[in-house]
């Protein structure tokens, strides 16, 4: 195969500060075995997100200087709101600063006590405010995409008899609302095909209750039912957006991912009720209608990334980013989750350091190595991220543990991705050095970006 080269040449430059590998054993022990506290310029490769960490195109930045600032009616909404409408099709378009603020008023409206919110897989803010609002939420993801080593299409499928079951147990009048996370970022990245969305989607429909996409990686998500489902190859990613959301009545939405904008997000919709009571927590927690918690020059960035992020010469070099990884990865025996996710590459820190107990964090203690090996950061989506404790104050480990290793759109080159695989196989054939972790301090709610850690002795 021809080698897929990055579309796009580079026109600016950021440096890249380089330490060494004592510096980062006391920079490690300085975060508390928390990368969330390392000082960014001590990072050498950063793979903590691919949130907000694109780089941006020159002809976004060019629109950048057409923000208009206006406070009511700015031309920059209405460029932003008719490329949502057109791209997505919901009627109603409400910006905010990023995909948690919209999802903080959706779940402030619908949510409470006796609800339940039942999902594919929910991302952590979307959990975390799904909780903090008092209700409840439910995962149901196939049982494909719970097995990390095992390759299938589209492992962010949720389980639809799950559905069913789960809506007459819970009875519909206590769902508020069904959503579907695509790509599944919290479970690999994996796809979710047009099937299961149109499945889920008439499930809700039968229960009238609404049925909400968390978008933020919809055009990857696109690219792999292009790629992998009957039917789709021969339809344009426009086609294929336009039609998964055709069965949606509404979404959420980070634009500080597929839409290569550095701060972002909205609500769309097509119910005018729920819109108002929307619109109405807007004003007094984000801003005015027309802005939302953004400057008019991310409302310009964001309309015209939204629509870079479909082309498909952009989409076919991003997926294989994430599978040139992977493959070096599995031909050097790395346990990675199969096949690859769209934004990263997740590690299986359960099958990486089989010698660490569940409650003594092998992502985490995985994750720090990384760190200190190679200054490579990541983020552990496993028990640090989802773990809980019972009633009786005992540990509950998360469905899988996994580290993640996100890579930020159109930055790094083929060379730091060579580089990232070299520092993990590096640290697997050391594995067996690596300690466990224990927790010194935490937070009730999103615990893992303040925790404190030590190794266990
Ligand atoms: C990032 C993300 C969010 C939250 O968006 P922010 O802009 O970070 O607030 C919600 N859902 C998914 C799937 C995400 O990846």
């Amino acid at each position: 195969m021809q080698t897929i080269i990055e579309p796009f040449r580079i026109k600016s430059v950021e440096p890249i500060y380089f330490n060494t590998k004592e510096e980062r054993t006391v920079i490690l022990e300085k975060a508390f075995y928390n990368p969330f506290q390392i000082p960014a310029r001590d990072v050498l490769i950063d793979l903590l997100t691919d949130s907000g960490t694109s780089a941006m195109s020159s002809a976004q930045w060019a629109a950048i200087m057409l923000g208009d600032e206006s406070y009511a009616g700015s031309t920059s909404f209405f460029k932003f709101e008719s490329a949502v409408k057109n791209i997505m099709g919901f009627p109603i378009v409400i910006p905010t600063h990023q995909g948690r603020a919209a999802e903080k008023i959706l779940f402030t409206i619908l949510g409470g006590k006796g609800k339940y919110f039942l999902s594919n897989t929910l991302f952590d803010t979307t959990r975390a405010n799904i909780e903090f609002s008092g209700a409840e939420g439910i995962d149901l993801l196939c049982a494909a995409g719970k097995l990390p080593s095992v390759p299938a299409p589209f492992k962010g499928n949720m389980d639809i008899d799950a559905l069913k079951n789960k809506i007459q147990e819970l009875g519909a009048n206590n769902i508020p609302m069904v959503i579907m996370t695509i790509t599944n970022n919290s479970g690999g990245g994996q796809p979710v095909s047009v099937e299961n969305i149109k499945a889920a989607s008439a499930v809700c429909k039968e229960n009238k209750i609404p049925f909400f996409i968390d978008a933020c990686r919809f055009s990857e998500n696109a690219y792999f039912i292009k790629k992998r489902e009957a039917g789709y190859a021969d339809k344009t990613i426009a086609e294929i957006v336009a039609e998964v959301f055709s069965y949606a009545d509404g979404c959420t939405m980070s634009a500080k991912k597929d839409s290569f904008a550095n701060i972002g997000g909205f609500l769309a919709m097509h119910d005018k009720e729920l819109a108002t009571q929307c619109r109405n927590l807007l004003i007094i927690t984000e801003g005015f209608t027309t802005y939302g918690g953004l400057a008019g020059r991310d409302l310009e960035a964001i309309a015209v990334g939204l629509y870079e992020v479909m082309e498909e010469s952009y989409l076919q070099y991003r997926i294989r980013s994430m599978e040139y990884l992977t493959e070096k990865l599995i031909a050097a025996g790395v346990p990675v989750m199969q096949p690859a996710g769209g934004h990263a590459v997740y590690l299986d820190a359960k099958a990486f350091l089989p010698h660490i107990p569940l409650h003594q964090f092998p992502g985490q203690a995985l994750v720090c190595a990384l760190y200190e090996e190679g200054g490579i950061r990541s983020v552990e989506i496993g028990s640090l991220m989802f773990g809980k404790y019972d009633a009786d104050n005992q540990f509950v480990p998360a469905q899988m543990e996994l580290v993640r290793l996100a890579v930020p759109r159109r930055v790094y080159t083929q060379s730091h991705i060579d580089y990232v695989s070299e520092v993990i196989i590096n640290v697997f054939n050391n594995r067996n050095e690596i300690k466990g972790l224990e927790i010194t301090e935490e937070t009730p709610l999103l615990r893992h970006f303040t925790a404190k850690l030590k190794p266990v002795k």
